[in-house]
């Protein structure tokens, strides 16, 4: 495919592939995006601000919504595109485009919704006779980079909250995974967006990202990906907005009078989606004495019973990592942690970029399987004495994203939210679930600011105080 830039889907003579990662075959290609590109697709985004602050709330709302129904009549073709690209089952594909249509939709809602409010000035000393009240205005111009994992629904997740909110924007996708991005541009320019009022340029972060991050006339940055590209973002980003959704090494709790068939369902259904490519898949279990082996031998059979492959096969559970490095380092963490004392019960074992559905039990805090983000298909079980223990260990970690706990006490419930520190909580479900209303983002590591659409506007609009001087 082509990139968009100035008005226009544009050629390069240096072009990337794009690679489906089962069978390493590249299917496509794009251009290799230069910092000079990124400074011409900002001249052309200038005037694209201008066009979406002068376009009117229902306008902006009309695009969208549009483009919300473009998006459903084409789930299968994007699904498959989505799937192929960056390696998720393709039940996980079609999913995933019917969610980034409601995040599409939601936008769209929002779009008629962005008020300020009117403050009583009369209350303050001197206020007499006066009226103030806020006025809600576009950034102007909003940069938006994201990651492999999710191609098409976090593209929504700025895309429709930037135009919704009256900015032009800039989207910046991953490297591996840029076909997505490229059909949701292609998507909202048939559903009437003014073409100067969205560029997408592919390439590596590592080359254009600083053009992109030290750009004066893009006010605002909206990133998800990892810790230490966000930080390296934070430094060069300067005095401008940024939003970051960064990683994480999700907690699970399980207490003893947990339902033990829920907890398995919920660990195999959040700890293995998308090969636990997810940043909020469940990584670390802690279960206290009383459940803990039950728990291991009803979740092994169950793991063990997955089965990995071909993303576009019918029949596959797990597909591969978006990249065989990734999956090398998957399987490193796996073997260095059993050989450390953790029990492997099952899983492990790698072919190309598909590594096998792995449950390890007798996890230490310290091995980089529970204390790093894995992002891969392995869940480690560790032992806690208590709830004390257990709410400590789900915290001993910088992130904090998401995190679950099953228990049937509402007391103990109740304490996992008020001292559990992550931005997700779930009671009875692990810690991957997310509907794409809610505010969502991270805690600590895990980020900054938060993304859904009503939330992220508020991050892509800045707020005005005007006040009457009325005698
Ligand atoms: P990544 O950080 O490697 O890359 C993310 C994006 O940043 C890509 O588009 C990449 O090209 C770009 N980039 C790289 N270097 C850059 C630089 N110097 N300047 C500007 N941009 C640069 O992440 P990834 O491997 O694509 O995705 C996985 C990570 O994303 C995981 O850590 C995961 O937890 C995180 N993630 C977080 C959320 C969330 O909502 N919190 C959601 C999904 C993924």
């Amino acid at each position: 495919m082509k990139m968009f830039l100035k008005s226009e889907w544009a050629e390069r003579d240096t072009r990337i592939d794009v690679v489906n990662p089962f069978n390493g075959e590249a299917f496509d290609t794009v251009p290799e995006a230069t910092p000079a590109d990124v400074t011409a697709a900002v001249d052309g985004l200038v005037e694209g601000a201008k066009v979406m602050r002068a376009m009117t709330a229902l306008e902006r709302c009309e695009i969208l919504r549009k483009a919300a129904t473009l998006m459903r009549a084409r789930v299968d073709e994007i699904g498959t595109l989505i799937s192929t690209e960056e390696g998720k089952i393709l039940a996980e594909g079609k999913l995933e485009v019917s969610r980034a249509a409601e995040t599409i939709d939601l936008s769209a809602d929002e779009a008629r919704r962005i008020t300020g409010e009117v403050l009583p000035l009369d209350a303050a000393p001197g206020g007499a006779g006066k009226l103030g009240f806020t006025l809600r205005v576009p950034v102007g111009i909003v940069a938006a980079i994201t990651p492999f994992n999710f191609p098409l629904n976090l593209v929504a997740h700025k895309l429709g909250p930037a135009i919704a909110g009256g900015n032009a924007v800039l989207i910046k996708p991953a490297t591996d995974t840029p076909l997505s991005a490229l059909k949701l541009v292609e998507i909202l320019l048939e559903a009437g967006l003014p073409p100067e009022a969205i560029a997408c340029l592919t390439g590596p972060g590592s080359s254009i990202g600083a053009a992109i991050c030290t750009d004066d006339r893009i006010r605002k940055i909206t990133f998800t990906g990892s810790v230490e590209v966000g930080k390296a973002i934070c430094r060069a980003a300067g005095l401008k907005r940024v939003t970051m959704e960064l990683g994480s090494n999700s907690p699970l709790i399980v207490l003893d009078d947990a339902d033990l068939a829920k907890v398995t369902t919920a660990t195999v259904a959040t700890g293995f989606a998308n090969a636990g490519q997810v940043c909020i898949s469940c990584q670390r279990v802690i279960a206290t004495p009383g459940i803990h082996d039950n728990l291991l031998d009803e979740l092994q059979p169950l793991v063990a019973g997955l089965t990995a492959g071909d993303q576009l096969a019918e029949g596959t559970n797990v597909g591969p990592l978006v990249r065989e490095s990734d999956a090398t380092r998957v399987a490193d963490w796996v073997r260095e942690a059993s050989t450390n004392g953790a029990r492997l019960l099952c899983g492990g074992e790698r072919e190309g970029a598909v590594v096998q559905p792995a449950l390890l039990a007798d996890v230490s805090p310290d091995m980089r399987l529970s204390c790093d983000e894995l992002f891969g298909p392995a869940v480690g079980v560790t032992r806690a004495a208590n709830i004390d223990e257990a709410i400590a260990l789900a915290n001993d970690t910088p992130y904090g994203l998401s995190a679950g706990i099953f228990t049937e006490n509402l007391d103990a419930a109740l304490r996992f939210t008020r001292e559990v520190d992550c931005g997700n909580l779930h009671i009875n479900w692990g810690p991957m679930w997310r509907a794409d209303l809610m505010p969502y983002g991270g805690l600590k590591d895990s980020g900054l600011g938060k993304e859904g659409p009503k939330y992220a506007i508020e991050e892509m609009t800045e707020t005005k105080m005007v006040v009457i001087h009325g005698q």
